[in-house]
């Protein structure tokens, strides 16, 4: 048993490394844990020494103030740790195991984990189906943003590395394998991407670039990533895809100069309700509905949008009062009139982390240098925040133990 260090959002653009307690097998109290799940027991979860643990852009969502994230709420949902204890009701997970953790907890029990739709998990958060760990409305699971950090259901949630010394090399790919990469690559998926699709991709994030890099991998003859921000339209342009400048024209007439046509095969939103409108000045103000409107434009007539990009039932933060309960102004009709296909929610990360754990143990994707991964000390996690939120060109990866580092 020793102490905790770990991050926790303390108000609008503010987060601070605090103290808190070594995880147990039960849910304690604390901020934004929702009272049907104080006192849950947890025989079934492990205790993980936190080996990387990454900063998200939904994170980002509630550090901005965008949501009703209680203060001192532990964050963290992207985790990848070294088991140092187990649940009596643990089978097959090991002391000393090095595994990753979907981002979504899910009990393995329910009718929606039983067919593989584990970001709703109808077991876990009391509120609604779905869950994460240090997330808002989220059920109250404590965050892994934090040197230690407990996993329930373990046996059916974690993803165990087949070799220690491999995993640790290989760390800063394999840390993609609790959200980011599954979900960029589900974005794929989801938007209908095969060989040979022309793809567009909204958002030029962690997400966004590795929903470009996923498209690669199942074979798109292009891959278009459009974004405002200068340094990571050249990281995009790093691994191979071709960039288009949202703030610079009309998204229709740059593809036009791509492909020939105005349109493309399959499109992601990795944006969310965030985005901001296309155009120089005031055009670029935050505009919900902007990525979701522009994609039922561009996308091929039958085609599909793959939609990572969070929408959220409450943004006290937002420009307009509708869009402050969630609605949107969605031009649809274009979208029926075109039978395309929506793909929403949390990805259900276990459908994806194996085979692309594969392709990472077996060099086919370098998916940490696609997103720019870079290990930072969890006490410099305030730093690392400021500097994603002010846009640069990286995905922080919180080293909490010193095992990259190392
Ligand atoms: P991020 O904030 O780093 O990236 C968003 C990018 O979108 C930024 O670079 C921004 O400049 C750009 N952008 C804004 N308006 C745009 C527009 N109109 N067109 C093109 N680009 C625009 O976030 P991220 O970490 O990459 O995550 C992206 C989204 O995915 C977030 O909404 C996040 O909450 C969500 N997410 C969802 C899941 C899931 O399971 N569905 C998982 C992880 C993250
Ligand atoms: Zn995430």
């Amino acid at each position: 048993m020793s102490g905790n260090r770990a991050v926790a959002y303390k108000g609008p653009g503010v987060v601070e490394v605090i103290d808190i307690d070594y995880p147990t097998f039960e849910l304690k109290d604390g901020p934004g844990v929702n009272p049907a799940n104080i006192g849950r027991k947890l025989p079934h979860g492990v205790i993980l020494r936190t080996v990387a643990t990454n900063i998200c852009g939904s994170d980002q969502h509630m550090v901005r103030g965008r949501t009703t994230a209680p203060i001192d709420l532990v964050l963290g949902h992207e985790i990848t740790g070294e088991v140092v204890e187990i649940g009596p009701d643990v089978e097959f997970v090991e002391i000393g195991d090095i595994v990753s953790v979907p981002f979504n907890i899910s009990c393995g029990r329910c009718r929606n984990c039983k067919t593989g739709k584990t970001g709703i998990c109808l077991n876990v958060n009391p509120d609604r189906p779905g869950s994460a760990y240090g997330y808002v409305d989220m059920g109250g699971w404590v965050g892994g943003q934090a040197e230690y950090v407990l996993v329930p259901y373990a046996d059916w949630n974690v993803l165990k590395f087949p070799d220690r010394d491999q995993a640790l090399e290989k760390i800063l790919d394999l840390t993609t394998l609790s959200d980011i990469f599954p979900t960029g690559f589900h974005g794929a998926v989801t938007a209908g991407v095969t060989v040979g699709s022309t793809v567009y991709i909204a958002g030029a994030g962690p997400v966004g670039l590795a929903a470009a890099a996923g498209a690669q991998l199942l074979g798109a003859a292009v891959v278009i990533v459009g974004d405002l921000n200068n340094d990571r339209l050249a990281q995009a342009h790093s691994f191979g895809c071709e960039t288009i400048d949202v703030g610079a024209g009309s998204i229709e007439d740059q593809l036009e100069q791509l492909l020939g046509v105005p349109e493309v095969d399959a499109a992601v939103d990795a944006v969310g309700f965030e985005a901001r409108g296309h155009g120089h000045g005031a055009a670029a103000q935050e505009a919900p509905a902007t990525v979701l409107n522009s994609l039922m434009e561009i996308t091929s007539a039958g085609g599909s949008i793959g939609i990572p990009g969070l929408y959220v039932t409450g943004d006290p933060g937002a420009a307009d009062a509708a869009a402050k309960t969630g609605s949107l102004s969605l031009s649809f009709g274009t979208g029926w009139a075109k039978s395309l296909s929506f793909a929403t929610g949390q990805c259900p990360v276990m459908k994806y982390n194996r085979q692309l754990m594969q392709a990472i143990l077996h060099d086919k994707v370098q998916i940490a240098k696609a997103v720019n991964a870079a290990a930072i000390p969890l006490e410099e996690a305030p730093r690392g925040y400021a500097e994603f939120d002010a846009g640069a060109a990286t995905k922080y990866v919180l080293d909490p133990n010193g095992y990259i580092t190392a």
